[in-house]
This record gives structure tokens, C-alpha cells and sequence, in this order.
């Protein structure tokens, strides 16, 4: 048997960071990861650290991980591919860029002053290759984007590297509440800890419902597409605000495209597959926005697992239903920018029981109510 302080159901990033955080403050967390971390979205996503356009509950969070973000090779002695290049949601005509005006009013409202509204001429010298019918758009020039997979391997390395013990192939079966401790059978082996995580991503919810939560929570498969490598067309993150896309070049030239559009999968099998209606979509939208990609070959696409929340904002904190158990899911395709947070405040959490930040709205008990 396997005995810690703090069992992690799920090594993707957010099981990773919570480890990371839990060891820093000299606990010792136990991961239980039923492939490998960064096997499932947090290997596979867009790598869009964006806290433009996020949910007002979101903003002190996300405004929190860009920090962390900002100096992420002090968190994890690896920069993750991260450069801040900038984020800029696009409006194609004037009620698009009506209803940017109005969130850009809201945020400011709210007391945050991170989105900037910008004319034609600010967004023409933004993204000079965008196509020329656009009219503006709501940036945030501190937002960027990184590398997922590295990201997932520089979280796992210092995680270990700070003494968090980490099980591949080791999939939880079974909970049991023993005495004070939590016990986890995954296939032969047996682990116990008094403290329980689940961070296990798209399979979450099924550990939510065993923990006794009730949540509205389904499974997505966001797909993504990468270019043939291009000459130099654009620095920001691009995000379309009236259809689905993002889009962003890598230091490689390629051009990563996604947003919106979903695949089909298995949990069970852990298996999935892209739906060419999308991706077609996806690509005429591209070449709508950006003409000098006309043409330009896509290399390869994919799909990832993904949690999704009834209200698109994650579950953060402890069971309402269990005792000493805690999640973090349903990240609902924004999950990579908040994942260095979020594994410090469970840690602030299981550590002392409080955190600094405002994460009531992510409680798991707000869909029972
Ligand atoms: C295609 C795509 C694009 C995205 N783009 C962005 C983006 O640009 N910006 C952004 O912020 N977010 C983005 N996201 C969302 C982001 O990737 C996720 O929110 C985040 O990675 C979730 O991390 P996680 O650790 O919770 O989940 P995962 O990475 O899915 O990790 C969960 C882990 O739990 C394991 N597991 C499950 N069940 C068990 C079990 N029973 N026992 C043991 N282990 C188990 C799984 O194998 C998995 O490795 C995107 C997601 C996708 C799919």
C-alpha cells in the first residue's frame, strides 16, 4: 500500500499543479494518473493564456495565473514556451463591435482594467494580415500563449522534483472512506492518504457523483488544426467574436487553429476522432480572416477530452457532500491559463483551510441549489 498526504485522482496539468503546490508547503501528495500526464488536454490544448473575454468570476484568477505566468520559470525552472504576445478578440462589423464596447464597459465596471477597446487603425496595426473588413476589437496585450505539452512535462518534473510521488497506468477504480483516510484501489495496487483530489479532467464528474455532488457537468472534445509552416503573419492570439476561432502562430511558423467546433469520443476508452464538417468550418473561417492563408496546407488535426460546466466556469474547492475531498474541473476549454493558480489555492486550502481568492462562484454545490 501506497500512504500519503494527499491523493490526486488525474496527473493532467491541474492534478500536477495542485502536487506541485501541495509539496512546496511540505506535503506529501501522491498522483494517480491512468495514462500519462499531458496524455489528455493539457498536452493537447491551444496553449492560450488568455485572460480576455473570461467570465467576471474568472477575472481574479486568471488575473492571478498571468502573474504566475509572467515569471513561470521560477514556479517550474522551465519558461513552457510561454511568450506574451498579446490576445485580441475581433469584431467583423459594428453590432459585433457594439457588444465588445459593452463587456469592455462591464469589466471596467466591475473595477478591472486589463481589456482594452481598439478602433480599426489599432487593430489594422495589430494584425496587419487580417482581412480588411473588420472593425476593431477588445485586446489584452499582456495575455500570450505556451507550449501544452512542455508545459505538462515541466509541471510533472518539478511536482516530482519537490517530492510528490507519481503513479502512471495506475487508473482509480474504487474510493473507500477507511477510518479518516481516503482509499483508492487502482488495479493491484492500493493507496491511502486523508485528503482526496480529483482533478481527473472529462472523467471528473463521475468522481464528483461517487463523492456524492451533484453537478452539471458533460464531456466535450474541442479539435484543433496546425498549418504547414508560413512566412510571418501574426503575432497576437487571434480570437473571432461573432463565429468560432482562435488562431495563433508558434515560433515555428505553423499556425495553430481552433475554437468552437468538437469531435466524438469515448471516456471509456479514452479514444476520439475529429469531425471533418468542423474542421472544414474552422478552415473557411480562417481563410475568410486571413487571406494569406489561403492555401496554406493543414499538417494535422486532433481533438482533446475536455470537462465542460452547465455555466462554462469550473468546480474549485472542496466537496459540499464528502469530507476532506476537493476538485478541480470542468475547466470548460479555458483551463490551461488557470492552472498554476488553482493548484495553489487547493493547496492554500488543504493546507489552511482558506485562500486568498474569491472562489465561491466555483462551488461545487451551486447546481443543487
Ligand atoms: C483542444 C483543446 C484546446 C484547448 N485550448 C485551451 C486554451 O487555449 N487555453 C486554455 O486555457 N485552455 C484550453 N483548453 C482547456 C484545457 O486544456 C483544460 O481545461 C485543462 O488542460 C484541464 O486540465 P486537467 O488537468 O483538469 O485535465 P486533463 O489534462 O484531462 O487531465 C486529467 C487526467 O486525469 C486522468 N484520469 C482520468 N480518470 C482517471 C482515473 N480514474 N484514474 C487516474 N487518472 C485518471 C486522465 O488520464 C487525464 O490525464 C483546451 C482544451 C482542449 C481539449
Amino acid at each position: 500500500m501506497t500512504i500519503g498526504d494527499v491523493l490526486i485522482i488525474g496527473g493532467g496539468l491541474h492534478g500536477c499543479s495542485a502536487a506541485l503546490h501541495l509539496a512546496r508547503r511540505g506535503l506529501k501528495p501522491v498522483i494517480l494518473e491512468r495514462d500519462w500526464p499531458g496524455r489528455h488536454a493539457s498536452g493537447v490544448n491551444a496553449g492560450g493564456v488568455r485572460t480576455l473575454l473570461r467570465d467576471p468570476a474568472e477575472i481574479p484568477l486568471a488575473l492571478a495565473a498571468r502573474r504566475m505566468w509572467h515569471a513561470i520559470g521560477e514556479l517550474v525552472d522551465d519558461d513552457c514556451g510561454y511568450k506574451t504576445v498579446g490576445q485580441v478578440a475581433i469584431a467583423e462589423n459594428d453590432a459585433e463591435y457594439d457588444r465588445l464596447k459593452a463587456r469592455a464597459g462591464t469589466v471596467r465596471q466591475l473595477g478591472f482594467d486589463h481589456e482594452e477597446l481598439i478602433d480599426r487603425a489599432a487593430l489594422r496595426s495589430m494584425v496587419p494580415s487580417l482581412a480588411r473588413h473588420c472593425v476593431g476589437g477588445l485586446a489584452v496585450r499582456e495575455d500570450g500563449f505556451a507550449s501544452p505539452y512542455h508545459t505538462s512535462l515541466a509541471f510533472r518534473r518539478k511536482a516530482l522534483a519537490l517530492g510528490a510521488r507519481l503513479f502512471e497506468g495506475a487508473e482509480a477504480e474504487r474510493i473507500d472512506r477507511v477510518g479518516e483516510n481516503w482509499r483508492i484501489e487502482a488495479g493491484a495496487r492500493t493507496f491511502e492518504a486523508p485528503v482526496l483530489v480529483n482533478a481527473a479532467g472529462a472523467w471528473a464528474g463521475e468522481w464528483a457523483a461517487r463523492l456524492g455532488d451533484t453537478v452539471s457537468f458533460r464531456h466535450i472534445l474541442p479539435m484543433m488544426m496546425v498549418s504547414e509552416r508560413v512566412p510571418p503573419l501574426v503575432e497576437p492570439v487571434v480570437i473571432a467574436s461573432g463565429r468560432p476561432l482562435s488562431l495563433k502562430q508558434m515560433p515555428n511558423g505553423t499556425v495553430i487553429m481552433g475554437g468552437g467546433y468538437l469531435g466524438f469520443g469515448d471516456l471509456r476508452t479514452g479514444r476520439n476522432r475529429t469531425d471533418f464538417n468542423g474542421l472544414q468550418k474552422s478552415a473557411a473561417t480562417v481563410a475568410e480572416l486571413f487571406p494569406a492563408l489561403r492555401g496554406a496546407r493543414i499538417v494535422r488535426s486532433w481533438a482533446g477530452f475536455e470537462g465542460r460546466m452547465a455555466d462554462d466556469i469550473p468546480v474549485i474547492g472542496p466537496s459540499a457532500a464528502a469530507p476532506d475531498a476537493f476538485h478541480a474541473f470542468g475547466f470548460s476549454g479555458h483551463g490551461f491559463q488557470l492552472a498554476p493558480i488553482v493548484g495553489r489555492i487547493l493547496a492554500d486550502l488543504i493546507a489552511t483551510g482558506e485562500t486568498d481568492l474569491p472562489i465561491r462562484p466555483f462551488s461545487a454545490n451551486r447546481f443543487a441549489a
